[in-house]
């Protein structure tokens, strides 16, 4: 093997030898045409250009929600304000040479006016073992828009209708206030994924019960099936046609009607049943049919398949009706004697098997169908099904 000499082509200077290691400049790159040659540093650095900038930089922003319009979208940068999003597109925009090692850089932006923000960015870096540095700066001019979803939320645009509703009765707080919880998780994980199409348009209170209106029909869909699983009762779904689109399509808006389940966990009804004297029950669960327990005996309840998901029934009153009263006596494993909570009288009850023989006192409730023993929430948990 012959030494070979090296000189710079452009020059003619000898180019000293150089390590295996230090790629830049190399012979035969591929990826870097125009690198076939080494050139002596001298040369190298008169065409060497650290770092790549445009004049300036224009963004799209929205006004509303921050978002950033790139290639041909708007894009949620979780920026806090048009300084971070101004940080973000020069990162974008910049670029160093691809020889140059430990490249850091550093960033002071100056706020011209409320539109402009000029970058000054600083570089260092090392190449060919040589410490370069440069100073480049971008102005970044904001243009403040309104993006797609901004603009359709601003003209209450919405595609489906959630509508809550109760049979026979109005929704409870805990139920509206679920409903709109669940409304806002599904379209918070939906904008987790980047969807930028989710969001709740309004929720409006009406006389009986709560309408929901959603930016797609999917969302709508996924908000009364939860709600229904959650509490039981029914959805329907109506379409109505609104509009044709720009391209002739026939737009239609969904109603999703979800009738929650007449009675719910904790309310005590009488079945309408004749045939049925085995006393009142409270509802521990409506999801599907009915089931409970009966305050008589504390045997379990449940609807049967004739009855549909709900029984024919009156409510008598809620488990939060319940006073605590005496126990006087234990009369028998049937009979117990505590105190009307109203007249004070001792009263023979029926006494259910959730009783406990050594409280001193239970929830009892008073109605049109009597005095009952209820089960000690408090004590017992209301897990139970
Ligand atoms: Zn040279
Ligand atoms: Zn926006």
């Amino acid at each position: 093997m012959s030494e070979s000499r090296a000189f710079c082509p452009r020059c003619g200077d000898p180019v000293p030898e150089r390590s295996a290691d230090d790629e830049s400049g190399d012979a035969a790159d591929p990826l870097r045409p125009g690198s076939e040659v080494d050139l002596c540093d001298s040369c190298y650095f008169e065409d060497f250009d650290f770092v790549d900038a445009p004049n300036r930089i224009d963004v799209r922003v929205c006004a509303r929600c921050g978002a950033v319009y790139r290639g041909n979208r708007w894009v949620d940068v979780g920026a806090q304000d048009y300084t971070d999003i101004a940080i973000e597109e020069v990162s974008e925009a910049l670029s160093v040479h691809v020889d140059v090692e430990d490249v850091a850089w550093q960033v002071e932006p100056e706020q011209v006016d409320q539109n402009t923000i000029r970058m000054h960015c600083f570089f260092t870096g090392v190449v060919r073992g040589t410490p370069v540095e440069e100073q480049v700066t971008v102005p970044v001019k904001i243009a403040r828009q309104t993006c797609q979803r901004c603009g359709r939320i601003a003209g209450d645009y919405y595609a489906s209708i959630v509508q809550i509703r109760a049979e026979g009765r109005t929704p409870t707080s805990e139920e509206t206030d679920r409903a709109k919880e669940i409304a806002h998780d599904i379209v918070a994980d939906m904008e987790a994924t980047g969807d930028r199409n989710a969001f709740v348009t309004e929720v409006g209170e009406t006389d009986d019960g709560l309408n929901i209106k959603v930016s797609t029909n999917k969302i709508g869909k996924k908000i009364s099936n939860k709600m229904v699983e959650e509490f039981g009762g029914t959805v329907n779904d109506a379409e109505t046609l609104v509009t044709e689109d720009s391209d002739g399509n026939e737009v239609y808006r969904v109603t999703f009607a979800v009738r929650l389940p007449p009675y719910t966990p904790g309310d005590v009804i009488d079945l309408a049943d004749d045939a049925d004297d085995d006393g009142p029950v409270l509802v521990r669960s409506a999801r599907g049919n009915l089931k409970g327990i009966r305050v008589t005996t504390g045997e379990r309840y449940e609807a049967g398949y004739e009855e549909g998901n709900s029984p024919d029934a009156r409510k008598l009153g809620e488990h939060e009706d319940a006073d605590e009263t005496t126990v006087v006596t234990v009369e028998d494993e049937n009979a117990v004697q505590v105190l009307d909570p109203e007249t004070y009288q001792a009263k023979t009850v029926a006494r259910p098997d959730y009783f406990d023989p050594d409280a001193e006192t239970v929830p009892v409730l008073k109605s049109r169908a009597g005095l009952h023993i209820l089960p000690d929430e408090s004590a017992s948990g209301s897990a139970e099904e």
